[in-house]
């Protein structure tokens, strides 16, 4: 039986390009899927800093009707690591050789709904190119979710119609938000510009044209998909989502189990298992020493990895600080983001540097140490579509302490007092004084209850959040919107 044929588009790939947890999925789920059987080809923009010297170059151009005029694009060719799943760069200097993806920090490209228009149709353009017709179209967050919109506009009637689209939502809060003056930029005519369409109270709204068009719908947790259909987390698409919700699917990503292993980690300055945790102590002194604080092996260590923007919730941990670093207890915090937040972080780095270090800045392989090195964790999430950093966290035996929103919920099972049972500690108001009482929690747990720390880490440790379970869901998905979409089950 021929294998289904998926046109992957994103607007980051790891380790190519990243900014966030898109990225991770991109990179992750292609092989997956592969493994599966699946033909999937993954698209992406040729970026700044992508070493386009190891792709091969295609012969020719393709051409991307834009507003202005045809833009001709060069193909870059290569591979995801360690598979043989192909890897499509859309080559367009002038869109894409910029030292950032969407803007520099804080800010976005004023040209952005140009640049991603030219993604999702130079996507379509390239299937044409390069004689292959997906089955499936999936799509990913506002940047292409042009795509399923011009399966069923420009393609309408053209082979590509055909294409079933899936959309999924990585992270609602980012919408694709231009002025109504842009819709020309799309290509498409002022009759498109509705309140079913991409009109959203008065401005051109790219995600919610992709809710519309798209055959099937998902976001990357189960309670995630729930909340995403309420005021409190739809960002004002709830009601548009409530109304397709028998279409939105909720599946937990699952994590590059290749890139996050405790037992073979290079980035570790010793590795570890669930058996064997001495290279763990030795983790936790080295971050100890790397980050400037004193050594101390008995003392509980809390690690803090993330964007550092008002989702991530640490705006309101931040007036927890002092009431935390009053406690035994050390906190080490890697970090980008809003200024405010780099600049207390900072300050109180420099300030407590006896408990507290922060290092502002993106580095992968401190995130690693963060990972490794610590005994918790802190995701004080405001929301939290899926979330990687728990995830991870629980494989290196760092328990978790999480707010209890989105896919947190659905990978953190809390402590149980009562028999040690648990992975990690939940709270439920967004609050100093939850997040306080939690980390209070956690260390009296920690120095009072040890045994019950150390079932905890076993069992976080055994924990599968490898991706095959999920690209099993995401086939399902695949094969659902395909029927829909021709109205016969796929047959090969
Ligand atoms: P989000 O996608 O909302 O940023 P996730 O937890 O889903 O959050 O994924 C974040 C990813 O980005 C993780 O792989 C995390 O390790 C990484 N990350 C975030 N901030 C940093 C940083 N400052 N340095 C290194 N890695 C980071």
């Amino acid at each position: 039986m021929p294998a289904l044929k998926v046109l992957f588009v994103a607007s980051e790939v790891a380790p190519f390009r990243k900014t966030g947890g898109l990225a991770d999925v991109a990179g992750a789920l292609p092989k997956a899927l592969r493994h599966r059987g699946i033909d999937v080809r993954v698209v992406m923009p040729l970026y700044q800093g992508v070493k386009w010297a190891e792709l091969e170059r295609l012969e020719g151009t393709i051409n991307v009707p834009m507003w202005w005029g045809t833009a001709r694009a060069g193909v870059r060719l290569g591979k995801l690591p360690d598979s043989d799943v192909p890897i499509y760069f859309l080559e367009y200097n002038r869109y894409f050789d910029r030292p950032f993806l969407y803007g520099p920090p804080g800010d976005a490209y004023p040209d952005n709904l140009e640049r991603f228009t030219f993604l999702s149709r130079g996507a379509l353009e390239l299937t044409k190119a390069i004689g292959f017709l997906p089955d499936v179209l999936h799509a990913h967050d506002w940047q292409t979710a042009l795509a399923p919109v011009y399966l069923n506009t420009f393609e309408w009637s053209k082979p590509l119609h055909g294409t079933a689209s899936v959309f999924t939502i990585h992270n609602l809060a980012y919408q694709g938000n231009f002025g109504s003056g842009g819709m020309f930029i799309t290509g498409l005519g002022p009759e498109h510009y509705n309140e079913h369409e991409f009109e959203h109270f008065g401005d051109l709204n790219l995600m919610k044209a992709a809710i519309a068009h798209s055959t099937m719908l998902s976001t990357v947790s189960p309670t995630y998909a729930r909340e995403i259909q309420t005021s409190a987390f739809g960002f004002g698409l709830d009601g548009v989502l409530a109304g397709r919700g028998g279409d939105l699917r909720g599946i937990l990503n699952g994590i590059d189990v290749d890139e996050w292993n405790p037992a073979t980690d290079h980035h570790l300055p010793a590795t570890f298992d669930a058996k064997h945790l001495a290279g763990k102590a030795r983790c936790k002194a080295e971050l100890q020493q790397q980050m400037g604080l004193p050594e101390k092996p008995q003392q509980a260590l809390f690690g803090v990895v993330g964007r550092l923007t008002s989702q991530k919730g640490f705006d309101v941990m931040a007036y927890a600080m002092e009431k935390i670093l009053g406690w035994d207890l050390q906190m080490v915090l890697l970090g980008t983001g809003d200024q405010d937040a780099e600049r207390f972080f900072a300050a109180v780095s420099a300030h407590r540097g006896d408990k507290f270090r922060a290092t502002i800045g993106f580095d992968n392989t401190l995130a690693h140490r963060i990972e490794a090195g610590s005994d918790f964790f802190l995701m004080p999430s405001r929301f939290e579509p899926c979330g990687l950093n728990q995830m991870y966290s629980l494989r290196y035996g760092t328990l978790p302490l999480v707010r209890a929103t989105g896919g947190l919920v659905d990978t953190v099972e809390n402590y149980d007092e009562a028999v040690g049972g648990g992975t990690g500690f939940m709270f439920n108001d967004l609050t100093t004084e939850s997040i306080a009482n939690t980390v209070g929690w956690a260390l009296s747990t920690y120095y009072d209850r040890p045994n019950h720390i150390t079932a905890m880490r076993k069992r976080a440790m055994e924990q599968d959040f490898s991706w095959d379970r999920a690209a099993a869901d995401y086939e399902r998905l695949y094969l659902e919107a395909y029927s829909r979409r021709r109205k016969h089950p796929f047959a090969g």
